[in-house]
């Protein structure tokens, strides 16, 4: 078997297409689109359905349609904001409110009663009716029924001054030119026979010009198996990628940390607890990493409260004991403040100097904190990504620690490899969270990197009692709250929202604070949100940490890592509309300390059937290993593609969940191919992991 060699047509810069000059080629770069190939394998995030009209009476919310109506009233109303509506009606028996927030005196004008208009756009529940924002629309002739689109339309993912139908137009001309050539066939033969896929010629005329048979309906639901071609595809890149880092890593130097941890042992000499047994192993795989000469890169995991900050410090002393830096990396302001509050108190009885880095301090405040990493001075850098910008340089880094890992991607946690070089050096990486990962899963999504794992809770922890409540009995839950506050108890109210805008999360945990100081006259409130300056943020978490409030309403702001033992009471809003690892995650920041706890799970009834079962997981589980299960088995495959893209590693069209049934074959593949044809690992790593502006997400270390 030999693969086709590279056609050249295919392999010239993007400007070789007419049209295409050096403005476009350069916003294309910045979706990884340098070559005419490389708009091949730009596969579409999802598809519009514009080949047929929906009757009103049978559209649902969450729909992307095309729909046709008469327009029966327009009027401007005021609300929070000036807006447009407009209220169609298609005889089906129900009608359509278009919501418009931008619009001018011509555009009210010209939708006037009587007229047709035919608009395409999404379904959104709007209380008890249902309307679509700013949808596309157009004017249309009585009488006249304006042609339909024949296939799907493909709609990719673009970049700022790139529209969709440029990007479009650009692809159709690059599939025509790739008819009259050969793309490279880049898998292995026996895994094109035995999983049946067609030519990649076909499957990628299929992809980006669906054709309307029922086909269309297995790519909006990402089942076709012409995707699944390109899903292995891009799984086979990722795992050689991984595979290909990891033995890089193998290659460049990190800092000798061979002295003994005598600071980690002063440490614990003022510490309450004892670690447990298995922070105590994790601890020990992480010092044997850095006794070695290369970079350690392992991922620590462990359960919500199973102590991951100690093995953090832990490590961070070891490489402090043996005269190098460290960058602690949290993904909030909220969580970086505390964890510089915690470090603080612990590792200044030491004699140690921890600094603080933080993307709201203003530049005076910054430079001193600079000053300190560049002398040497301060010993450990806490902060958000602010940590690892070019203003920021260390005298001596040897080990970065990246907290919940899971909010960053993978290509950050490369690039930032690659920033904290120090000549022939390369620091330490550390990687923790909470997110349990499968095995097979671990091996693609990071199978770069050594893995541990805290399977053991600190000792004293008592069981968290979760209870599902309907929204109607909210008042009985305000009443519990006033019981419990005069127990002494400290409470969380956490509010959501999803799918809706941060401004509106955030109004609706303000409405709330004031509802509940209105209601609970004898409790003092406090407020935390993601539009708080950080100072106040960090003022009222410390007042609560402080138990000078009582009860603190919040969004999801704090999520992820807080830490406030005595709080031992969570009230959930919207508990319905949230995924359940992240519905345990914000549980976890009850049942930290030695007051039985309990969580409430506000709901809107009805409830779904899926959504029923969420809730019913969690008021049987606490184990985060158990609920990602069943969370798995819960939100199958159907889901549309592209909608979790947005996960642990950005891929283009696999989803390494949704797919991770094929991971085995995939592993085999990639055996196959570093053995048999080590020279078209290259191509493949190119294909798919080509990054912005031209780097491959796996070479960081230029040979
Ligand atoms: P997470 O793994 O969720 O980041 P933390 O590191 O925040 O958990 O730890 C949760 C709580 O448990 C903290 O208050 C911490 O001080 C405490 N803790 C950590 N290790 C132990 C231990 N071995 N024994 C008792 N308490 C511990
Ligand atoms: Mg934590």
């Amino acid at each position: 078997m030999t693969a086709p060699a590279a056609s050249h047509l295919l392999d010239q810069a993007v400007t070789s297409l007419s049209g295409v000059g050096e403005t476009q080629a350069s916003k294309l770069a910045r979706l990884g689109i340098l070559q005419v190939s490389d708009l091949l394998f730009h596969l579409p995030l999802r598809y519009q359905d514009r080949t047929r009209i929906y009757p009103l009476a049978s559209l649902r919310a969450g729909q992307e349609v095309m729909v046709e109506g008469e327009i029966e009233a327009t009027e401007v109303v005021v609300r929070a904001r000036r807006m447009l509506l407009c209220h169609l009606n298609d005889g089906s028996g129900a009608n359509l409110t278009l919501r418009f927030f931008h619009f001018n005196q011509g555009m009210r004008n010209s939708l006037s009663e009587g007229l047709w208009l035919r608009c395409f756009g999404e379904v959104r529940q709007a209380g008890f009716k249902l309307e679509m924002v700013h949808p596309e629309y157009r004017l249309i002739q009585t009488g006249q029924h304006p042609e339909l689109e024949n296939t799907l339309t493909p709609t990719y993912p673009t970049t700022e001054g790139l529209h969709q139908a440029s990007l479009r137009r650009m692809i159709q001309h690059a599939l025509s030119l790739a008819q009259s050539t050969n793309i490279p066939e880049l898998l292995p033969d026996f895994v094109i026979q035995q999983q049946n896929f067609l030519p990649l010629q076909a499957c990628l005329n299929l992809l980006h010009k669906p054709p309307t048979e029922k086909a269309s309906r297995q790519l909006l639901d990402g089942q076709h198996p012409v995707q699944k071609r390109l899903i292995f595809e891009e799984l086979l890149a990722h795992q050689l990628g991984v595979q290909q880092a990891r033995s890089d890593l193998r290659k460049v130097q990190a800092p000798l940390m061979q002295a003994d941890n005598h600071l980690f042992k002063q440490l614990l000499k003022l510490l309450p607890f004892k670690p447990t047994a298995a922070q105590q192993r994790v601890i020990q795989e992480i010092e044997a990493d850095l006794r070695q000469g290369h970079p350690m890169n392992r991922l620590v995991q462990g359960d919500v409260g199973s102590g991951k900050t100690l093995v953090a410090v832990a490590t961070a002393l070891h490489a402090i004991a043996n005269g190098y830096q460290v960058a602690l990396m949290a993904p909030t302001e909220l969580l970086a403040e505390q964890h510089y509050r915690n470090l603080s108190q612990w590792l200044e009885p030491l004699g140690l100097d921890v600094v603080y880095i933080s993307g709201t301090q203003t530049p005076k405040q910054r430079r001193r904190q600079v000053e300190n990493l560049l002398l040497g001075i301060g010993h450990i850098a806490v902060g958000t990504h602010a940590l690892f910008q070019r203003t920021v340089e260390f005298l001596q880094l040897g080990l970065v620690i990246i907290d919940e890992q899971h909010r960053f991607g993978v290509h950050q946690r490369l690039a930032l490899r690659e920033k904290g070089r120090q000549g022939e050096f390369y620091p330490h990486q550390l990687v923790m969270t909470a997110t349990p990962i499968p095995r097979t899963l671990a091996m693609t999504a990071y199978g770069d990197m050594d893995y541990s794992v805290i399977d053991e809770l600190p000792p004293g922890r008592t069981p968290i009692t979760t209870v599902a409540i309907s929204n109607n009995r909210r008042d009985e839950i305000i009443e519990r709250i006033a019981q419990a506050c005069q127990e002494g108890r400290q409470i969380y109210w956490v509010c959501t929202l999803i799918d809706e805008s941060e401004v509106l999360q955030c109004q609706a945990a303000e409405d709330t604070a004031v509802l509940l100081r209105e209601r609970l006259p004898k409790v003092n409130i406090g407020l935390v949100h993601g539009r708080l300056h950080s100072s106040e943020k960090e003022r009222i978490m410390q007042a609560f940490k402080a138990n000078e409030l009582q009860l603190l309403v919040a969004t999801t702001v704090i999520e992820v890592g807080v830490d406030v033992p005595n709080a031992s009471l969570m009230v959930i809003e919207n508990a319905e509309r949230l995924g359940l690892s992240q519905l345990h995650q914000l549980r976890g920041r009850v049942g930290r300390g030695n007051t039985a706890s309990s969580c409430v799970l506000l709901y809107q009834a009805p409830l779904g059937k899926t959504a029923k079962k969420r809730l019913d997981a969690l008021r049987h589980s606490t184990d985060g290993f158990e609920l990602s299960n069943i969370d798995l088995e819960l939100r199958g495959p159907g889901e549309v593609l592209g909608t979790r893209q947005t996960g642990e590693v950005k891929m283009r069209i696999a989803d390494l969940l949704r797919d991770q049934h094929l991971l085995p074959e995939v592993q085999k593949a990639a055996q196959y191919l570093v053995e048999r044809h080590p020279d078209r690992i290259p191509a493949l790593t190119r294909r798919w992991l080509q990054q912005p502006n031209g780097d491959t997400a796996t070479r960081f270390f230029q040979s």
